[in-house]
This record gives C-alpha cells, structure tokens and sequence, in this order.
C-alpha cells in the first residue's frame, strides 16, 4: 500500500504564503486556504513581483497592474485579504539576502505560525526544470523563518523579531509528507484559478473555466490515492 500523507497541522492561527509569481498560489494550493480561511484562520499573501514577464503580448508596463488586479480577485475568492507585492523583478529574480530580508520583514510583521512557499527544487517531480523564480522564493522562505527568528539578522528593518513559524509547507512538491482536503474548497479553487483569466486565455485555447476545473481535478485527485481516496492539497512539512 502507498505510504500515507499525514493530515496538516491544525494547531495554528495564522499563515503567510510567500510565492514568486501571481497564480504560483492557484495552481494547487488555493482549495487549502479555501478550507483555512473557512475555519476562521487568517491567511496572508506575499508576491514576490507581479509577474509582469509573464504574457509575451502585453508589455510589463501594461501587465504588472492587470496581474496584480487579477491576484487581488484570486486571493479574495479564498478568504484572503491581505495580499502584498515586492518589487523584484519577474524572471530574474535573485536568491540572496536582499530576498531573504524582504520576506524576513513580512514574517516579522504577519507573525504566522505557518509559511507556505511554492516548490523550491531544481525540478517538478524530476521530469520538467523548474525555474529560477520559484527555486529562489523557495529557498528564500524556508531560510527566512529562521532570519525572522533572530534579531541579529537583519536588525535595520527596525521589526521586533518572530521566532513563532512552527512549520514551512512547500506545495507543488515531488515529496509530499502531509496533506489537506480539497474538497470543501474546490469550487473556489477553480474560482480562484480562473480570476487570472488574461493569463489563462493567453495560455490555453480551451474554455477557461474547463482549464481550470480540469487542472484543479487533476492535481488534488493524483493526491486522494495517499490521502484515503479524498482529493487533497499535498504539502512536504519542513518543521521547526
Ligand atoms: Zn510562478
């Protein structure tokens, strides 16, 4: 029998989740924070950039806002308010202290005691590259519970330091250890997907909401055969 995911923790309050890109959060891990939010739980979004590189039709002056409006929607289909944008550049951005001290200040000032991030490995599940934007956030969010933690990093961001990220979940990961279900978020993961509809028409010829719904199913159904035949959001749990 395949090893079983373990259910996420629930003894938490409030989350950050850190990604590089708008959308990085609505393929996979939206239908989790449908659920979160529900509970009464605060999650917060922080965009690394506005993925203004990210449609080769619209010039980055042009898209940067309309991505931003799109993430804006996306994240309030789920229950999130709080969506933040740093400016680093889509495409290019660095892996580097100026990344970590950027993430480090808003963990220092949301106080979660849950990070999420997008994968941070060199490859999605071993077959596609995965690139430099997400590898770069990645790292920078798991390395950043820890410079949140101390105060003599990063001491001129003038922040009372956090030391309270209990746990750093990685979605879009090729070694889940836990999981939650998707089910009572669904619908508004698809929502969710669907807000960034200039990106997905560009992206696709097919209906967008088909896309999305047809996406959506298909990721949180790979999860239920580890996850008790339940469709799930997989997360690997880096504890702390
Ligand atoms: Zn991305």
């Amino acid at each position: 029998m395949t090893q079983q995911l373990e259910p996420m923790p629930t003894d938490w309050r409030r989350a950050l989740a850190v990604v590089a890109h708008p959308d990085d959060l609505e393929y996979g891990c939206a239908a989790a924070v449908a659920g979160w939010t529900d509970e009464g739980r605060e999650v917060a979004y922080l965009l690394v950039n506005r993925g203004e590189a990210g449609i080769d039709t619209i010039a980055p002056s042009a898209c940067a806002p309309l991505r931003e409006r799109e993430q804006r929607a996306s994240a309030e289909a789920v229950g999130v308010s709080s969506v933040e944008f740093l400016d680093h550049r889509d495409g290019v951005i660095e892996y580097g202290t100026a990344l970590r001290r950027d993430i480090a200040a808003a963990v220092r000032r949301h106080r979660p005691e849950l990070l999420i991030t997008l994968n941070h490995r060199d490859t999605w599940g071993a077959v596609a590259w995965n690139t430099p934007d997400h590898r770069a956030v990645g790292r920078a969010t798991l390395d950043a519970a820890g410079d949140a933690g101390n105060r003599w990093i990063f001491p001129e961001l003038g922040l009372e330091p956090w030391d309270g990220v209990r746990w750093v979940a990685v979605a879009g990961t090729d070694r889940p250890t836990h999981a939650v279900d998707a089910t009572p978020g669904f619908e508004r993961s698809v929502r969710s997907l669907l807000a960034h509809r200039t990106y997905i028409e560009v992206l696709t010829d097919e209906d967008p909401e088909a896309y999305c719904r047809t996406f959506l199913a298909g990721t949180t159904g790979a999860a239920a055969e580890r996850f008790g035949g339940r469709p799930a959001v997989a997360f690997e749990v880096f504890p702390r």
